[in-house]
């Protein structure tokens, strides 16, 4: 090519280990690269890690693994194979995999010094990037290659440096190399490629930048070629709030200033190397994280002029945490006890990283990618701390941290996160005196499955501010098209949205219902053949169009009080007692006596109901509702199992509840529980008919099982819509296993939640201190799930659909309440104006059965659109 080589202009890109493995990707990295040198006019470094899963053989290797031979004739194998991928010769590595094989039959091998592992190690990067430089160039890019030793040399040993990371975890000089971009430029190929993760040890031989380091290597260069940007291409396309492969719904995060960035990479987002941000930063070279698979996505970018944002921006966690524990009984107060603890730690080379004192205790934990932290050292350690106090190592533990700016500042809307972590034991915590970091530490089996807690927690009590557009993107589950999206709501279709302006001119506020979507529910639910019954529970809305709607498709009708059970009568006079099922909770003992004589089914949840009046219930088929001793769904008022729930027969009780029962010859025909609303975990469901069943073969005489409602409803845009089908087959699993009893489900929201909004008038339009307010003629008294349970339900103005949804408002109703509050940020047209008919969404359940009259004012009108 015809550039000029004196262009000194450099933008480094480094590609990890999965971007190099496959030819499609070695394509998209030599068109990237043209690209880069083309936008800028100037000239690319390429550095590139080993082939995926090649550093961990030559690992296994260096450590002197049994198959060391095996291990590297496959590495030998899996390269040439590779070269035959890239159509390329196998002479092109020739030398190298002799070199390889060499390494094993060199006099050191047997005594494994770390020089020789510190070689051993650099090979993987050498032959990738060898391969790279062949095929680049056989697609006609000029590219040279060069040796990354020959340019960052390890930096001389630090004062307690052990051996060890002064050879296989080393820091490199990146300063105060006069003339280093001169002579750099002076290559005479406008783009380079060399290799990640290795570096000239001060005595010639090779030094290894620690696991991850190729990051590391790029921002090195990029620091002393003066770079204008580093950018790193890997299998993800950026940071994101926590790791998405344990985290689908973790956002990606666009923009973050250097400070953030760093405390995210070492507190565990392996996806930048931690000790890659420092020379950057420094240096004051931008970088970005991309991903090779999705070049086109704008990906991550770290840099100083950052606006910072306060709110948490990630939650990762670091594995293989060692936890030593320190008693010093007696010796506390003495002067000198923590230096002579410490000096212990750095006589075994170990860095402390987290610390935590009692009176009479330190803890510290020690990270793994720091230390050489092997059982050896920790045992050398344990004897010597052990002359001056008790020692205890803790192992393994997972250290589990939340990032971001004003950590402290925060502490008010983490009170889920630490609900959460109560459940588990919590070896320490301890916050970063940078305000930047808060970090729990405990055993690492019980850190499973809590990160996707822990990020929804934070997302939902504001902690993680997800909706400052300049730093949270889209989810990991949107990017990599694993989002089931949600159905067009039906109030968006023209004729629909033209009746609904109709019904709102004969006044406001006022509840709509569309029969077509609660029959297209029921539909869905009677489609599942595992359930043998299906009942409605009414306290959703039991609007009689809803109630008969639903009788004719077949549903019982589930009713908690004697008002439930008449209105059902008057409703649908004819309907057949033996399809409503009563499931009261303290009702007065007159109400049972009134239902059971009317033939209805009934539930009972105590003995003492049998022991106070047994008349009431002798000779009867009845329920029972038992508290299965564990509750769950999406807030803690609508959680309805425990200790500290109302509902439901202690388990420990069931024997004593069978006796009373069969002493006034009663038959239990059903067991119910239900533990609480909104559960999307299958497993949740599969554990619970196991229990029920346990029950019911103890009972003898149970029929049905009866496993309640809780069908989750995808309220806003970051819900799913539940997995209906995933549903029914989990359920026929859970049928198969226990055929002797039917199966029972009793929904109330899932079947008219959707089908339902609230039709109210904007009142005002205000602004007040940045925040932008529209009030409705509809307030808390219409609908109370805002206020009472921070429900989300989307806001539309129905008046102006068409308009783009361009600014925040906050939503509020006319009642004198501080709570009186529908929605914060929610999106709509700058133009809503007073008079404008507002929309609220998804408001079918709970909506007007929950409305009260408080302030004086009137309950919300009805109405039904039925044009199936
Ligand atoms: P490379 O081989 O390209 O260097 P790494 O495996 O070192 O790639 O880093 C990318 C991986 O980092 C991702 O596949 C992802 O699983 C993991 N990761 C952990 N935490 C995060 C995070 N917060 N954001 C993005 N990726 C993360
Ligand atoms: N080969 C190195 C490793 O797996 C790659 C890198 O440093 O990114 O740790
Ligand atoms: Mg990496």
């Amino acid at each position: 090519m015809s550039v000029s080589p004196l262009v000194d202009r450099w933008i480094v890109l480094k590609f990890g280990g999965t971007s190099v493995s496959r030819r499609h990707r070695w394509n998209t990295i030599g068109e990237l690269a043209k690209k880069r040198a083309d936008e800028t006019g100037g000239r690319v470094l390429v550095v590139v890690s080993a082939l995926s899963g090649v550093t961990n053989e030559l690992t296994a290797i260096a450590d002197g693994a049994a198959d060391s031979r095996e291990r590297v004739a496959a590495l030998v194998a899996r390269h040439n194979e590779f070269l035959a991928e890239l159509e390329l010769g196998i002479d092109v590595l020739a030398e190298r995999l002799a070199a390889l094989q060499a390494l094993l039959d060199d006099p050191r091998a047997a005594r494994r010094p770390l020089d020789w592992q510190a070689e051993v190690l650099g090979q993987g990067e050498l032959l990738s990037s060898t391969i790279g430089a062949a095929y680049l160039r056989s697609t006609g890019l000029d590219f040279g290659w060069m040796d990354a030793r020959d340019w960052l040399h390890a930096l001389p040993p630090a004062p307690n440096q052990t051996e060890w990371s002064q050879r296989l975890s080393v820091n490199c000089q990146w300063q105060g190399e006069a003339g280093f971009r001169q002579r750099f430029s002076a290559q005479p190929t406008r783009m380079l490629i060399s290799q990640g993760f290795i570096a000239r040890h001060g005595d010639g031989g090779t030094a290894i930048l620690g696991r991850g380091g190729s990051d590391t290597s790029a921002a090195y260069f990029g620091a002393l070629l003066g770079a204008s940007r580093v950018e790193i291409w890997t299998d993800v396309p950026g940071m994101f709030s926590a790791n998405p492969r344990d985290v689908p719904d973790a956002r990606l995060l666009t923009r973050l200033d250097y400070y953030e960035a760093q405390e995210i990479a070492t507190t565990g987002a392996k996806v930048l190397h931690p000790r890659s941000i420092k020379p950057c930063r420094d240096a004051g070279v931008p970088m970005a994280i991309l991903d090779t698979e999705r070049s086109h996505l704008p990906g991550t970018s770290i840099d100083g002029s950052a606006e910072p944002v306060p709110g948490v921006k990630a939650i990762s966690r670091r594995n293989g945490i060692v936890l030593v524990s320190m008693e010093g009984i007696g010796m506390w107060q003495q002067v000198g006890f923590l230096a002579d603890v410490f000096d212990l730690f750095r006589r075994h080379g170990l860095s402390v990283d987290l610390i935590g004192s009692a009176e009479t205790n330190v803890t510290v934990s020690l990270d793994p990618s720091e230390n050489l932290v092997s059982t050896d050292v920790l045992a050398a350690l344990s004897a010597d701390l052990s002359e001056i106090c008790k020692v205890k190592v803790i192992v393994p533990c997972a250290a589990i941290t939340l990032v971001g700016r004003g950590m402290r500042s925060l502490l008010h809307k983490l009170s889920d996160v630490w609900a959460t972590f109560g459940k588990e034991r919590v070896h320490m915590i301890s916050q970063s005196s940078n305000d930047l970091n808060l970090t729990f530490v405990i055993d690492e089996a019980d850190a499973d499955g809590l990160l996707p807690i822990l990020h929804d927690e934070l997302i939902e009590s504001g902690a993680m501010p997800v909706y400052e557009e300049q730093v949270f993107g889209p989810r990991w589950r949107e990017i990599n098209g694993a989002v089931r999206p949600r159905p067009v709501p039906w109030w968006q279709a023209p004729a629909k949205r033209r009746r609904l302006l109709e019904l709102a001119a004969q006044g406001t506020p006022a509840y709509v219902y569309d029969l077509p979507t609660v029959r297209e529910r029921a539909r869905q639910l009677q489609a599942i053949g595992a359930i043998d019954r299906r009942f409605y529970a009414i306290k959703a809305n039991p609007h009689p169009a809803i109630l008969r709607a639903l009788a004719a498709e077949g549903f019982g009708l589930e009713c908690v009080s004697l008002g439930e059970v008449e209105h059902v009568f008057a409703a649908l006079p004819d309907f057949d007692p033996a399809r409503v099922l009563f499931t009261p909770s303290f009702a007065p003992i007159g109400e049972y006596e009134a239902v059971l004589a009317r033939g209805a089914n009934v539930t009972v949840d105590n003995v003492e109901l049998l022991h106070h009046w047994p008349e009431v219930f002798r000779g009867r088929a009845l329920w029972l509702r038992i508290d299965l001793g564990h509750g769950d769904g999406h807030h803690k008022k609508v959680n309805t199992g425990g200790k500290d729930a109302k509902f439901g027969l202690s388990a420990q009780r069931v024997d004593e509840f069978v006796a009373a029962a069969r002493a006034l010859d009663i038959r239990i025909t059903g067991v119910h529980a239900h533990l609480g609303s909104g559960i999307e975990n299958s497993s949740h469901w599969k554990q619970m008919v196991d229990e029920m069943a346990g029950f019911a073969r103890r009972i003898g005489s149970v029929e049905i099982l009866d496993i309640g409602g809780g069908l989750p409803v995808p309220y806003s845009d970051d819900d799913e819509p539940f997995d209906l089908e995933a549903w029914a087959v989990g359920l026929a699993e859970i049928k198969a296993v226990h055929p002797a009893f039917r199966l029972a489900i009793e929904p109330g929201r899932f079947m008219v939640a959707e089908a339902g909004v609230l039709l109210a008038r904007a009142t005002q339009v205000v602004e007040k201190d940045g925040v932008r307010r529209v009030g409705l003629d509809a307030g808390m008294n219409a609908l109370l799930r805002p206020a009472l349970y921070d429900a989300w339900h989307d806001i539309a103005n129905l008046s102006r659909l068409d308009d783009a949804r361009d600014v925040d408002f906050s939503v509020v109703g006319p009642i004198c309440e501080s709570s009186d509050v529908f929605a914060q940020r929610v999106k709509l047209p700058s133009t809503t104006a007073p008079a404008d008919v507002m929309l609220i969404a998804d408001a079918g359940a709970y909506g007007y059965s929950m409305a009260s009259r408080y302030n004086h004012r009137a309950l919300p009108r009805e109405d039904v659109i039925d044009d199936a």
